[in-house]
């Protein structure tokens, strides 16, 4: 356990002001909100509470700062990112104390995020110098074609809560890279883990604008003006596909470039030559990695009819194991959800499933003790069509259905809204290449339970979103391609 000593020393050391235009400076107003630790429902610290004027100003400084930023050599730029990613690694964990004090999840698995966002930071700062055009000879000869990779130019981007430190660095990274500068605005209920990274930002000398941090209680309030501005080029949202939606129809009246990674609502299928004690590794790391409250979480497990009873005594008695308690407690696997809300919608879920014929095999209560924890639960007996199966459940509850043919497996997996990602365990090879090629999804995982890779293109179809972040494609949200024509060399001048 961490002490409550070297807990508010770290607390106390944060900047807490926005950050614009490379100066920490209070709201307007001096206005301030709340932030609270998930796992007591006690307040940790305070931050500024940005205006429609703050958000104005920070617009105001980017783009102030888009042509210098844009004209420094890849090298620079890149050198910049390889610094910042030294920095936070050296702090690492100051940044998991940090995100496990604001969102929940345990030491280990906030460690866990340390290393994944900082990879975007050492990815990207290495993809800057790879920014290429290309040259080439007219089909009929004659003229000459010349393409050129520009910056978008200044950027919104607008962060979830769940990954306090990697959805930030995923966006930053490649805006930085390309070229772009940014205006971040984190989630109101974890905004202090975005307020160091612009700490470390400005300690490795970024220059001032480059990235500016609104923290803000009234999102949409002061996004909106900033999303209606013509001197915005760039939106980057990861969030829920309802925010998504509405966002994307803000940005629509000024054809805004937009990047959108939303909801999920993954199916892990086990097939009938899935090696089985495999599966429930794979299957509780998918549905407990950061509490279950990940778009890339097992939303539906899908198993065949042969293996059911087997795969859900065992992942029952592996969730029903797990020990609840706040994230700083060493000994804890399992912290609590964000908020008092989010809590009652996961057991609201649990409890509608269950009135509609779900059998509880362990959990389903909310546990009686301080914070927003919810006991790890396995539902069985679902039908096809249960009303859970299409919901984004983000919490360790996990609902399983059967199957018996591939091809009813493949319809329910495709049975929804959302196509992030989708799991499967078998042995099979050609099994797996019709799987790759028929799941309507983004991102498939192959007898694992974990496809986040920094190096690998992230991102969904149907409602979870457009765009990819990182791997070779995410600079490229960043990136306008320009095209030159020219006569060729044998024209006569
Ligand atoms: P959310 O409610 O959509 O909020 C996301 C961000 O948008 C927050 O910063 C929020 O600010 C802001 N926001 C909310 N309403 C807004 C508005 N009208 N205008 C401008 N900004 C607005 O989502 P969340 O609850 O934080 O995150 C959970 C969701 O994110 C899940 O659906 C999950 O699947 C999705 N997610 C997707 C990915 C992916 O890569 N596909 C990754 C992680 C999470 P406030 O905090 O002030 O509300």
């Amino acid at each position: 356990m961490t002490t409550a000593a070297s807990q508010s020393e770290l607390i106390d050391s944060l900047p807490t002001d926005l950050f614009i235009g490379g100066q920490w400076r209070p709201a307007r107003e001096n206005a301030r909100f709340a932030v609270e630790n998930p796992a007591t429902g006690s307040e940790l610290a305070t931050v500024a509470d940005a205006s429609i004027a703050d958000g104005d100003a920070a617009l105001a400084a980017a783009v102030t700062a888009q042509k210098t930023w844009g004209d420094t050599p890849p090298r620079e730029r890149g050198e910049l990112l390889r610094a910042a990613f030294e920095k936070v690694t050296a702090r690492a964990d100051d940044f998991a104390l940090l995100m496990t004090l604001e969102m929940g999840k345990s030491l280990t698995e906030s460690r866990g995020e340390v290393t994944y966002g900082a990879e975007f930071l050492r990815w990207f700062s290495e993809e800057a110098v790879r920014i290429h055009g290309r040259y080439a000879v007219a089909p009929a000869g004659g003229s000459r074609l010349l393409t050129l990779q520009r910056p978008v130019g200044p950027s919104l981007l607008i962060t979830p809560w769940n990954f306090p430190l990697a959805m930030a660095t995923r966006k930053i990274a490649p805006a930085l890279a390309a070229g772009c500068t940014v205006v971040i605005k984190p989630a109101s209920l974890t905004p202090l883990t975005t307020l160091l990274f612009a700490q470390v930002l400005e300690e490795v000398g970024l220059p001032a604008g480059v990235v500016n941090v609104l923290t803000t209680s009234n999102s949409s309030e002061v996004m909106d003006p900033i999303i209606a501005d013509e001197r915005l080029r760039k939106l980057s949202f990861t969030g829920s596909t309802e925010v998504g939606r509405s966002l994307l129809k803000s940005a629509s009246q000024r054809v805004l470039r937009t990047s959108m990674e939303l909801g999920g609502n993954a199916p892990f299928l086990v097939f009938q030559d899935a090696d089985i004690d495999a599966a429930i590794e794979g299957a509780l790391v998918a549905k407990l990695r950061n509490i279950g409250e990940a778009c890339t979480a097992a939303n539906r497990f899908i198993v065949h009819e042969s293996l059911h009873a087997e795969f859900a005594r065992k992942l029952t008695d592996r969730m029903a194991e797990k020990t609840l308690g706040p994230g700083t407690d060493e000994n804890s696997d399992l912290g609590p959800l964000i908020s008092e809300k989010e809590r009652d919608k996961v057991h609201a879920l649990v409890t509608d499933a269950q009135k509609a014929g779900a059998l509880i095999k362990t959990g389903g209560a909310v546990p009686n003790r301080e914070g927003w924890f919810y006991q790890p639960t396995v539902l069985d007996d679902l039908d096809a069509d249960a009303p859970i199966l299409q919901e984004e459940i983000f919490g360790p509850v996990a609902p399983i259905v059967t199957f018996s043919t591939e091809s009813e497996a493949i319809e329910l997996a495709n049975n929804t809204e959302m196509g992030l990602v989708a799991y499967a365990y078998t042995r099979d090879t050609t099994r797996t290449l019709r799987l790759a090629e028929q799941l309507d999804v983004g991102m498939v995982g192959i007898n694992t339970g974990i496809v986040s890779n920094p190096a690998a293109p992230f991102g969904g179809v149907k409602q979870s979103g457009l765009g990819r972040e990182g791997g070779f494609e995410g600079i490229h949200e960043y990136l306008e391609t320009k095209y030159v024509g020219l006569p060729g060399p044998d024209a006569t001048p």
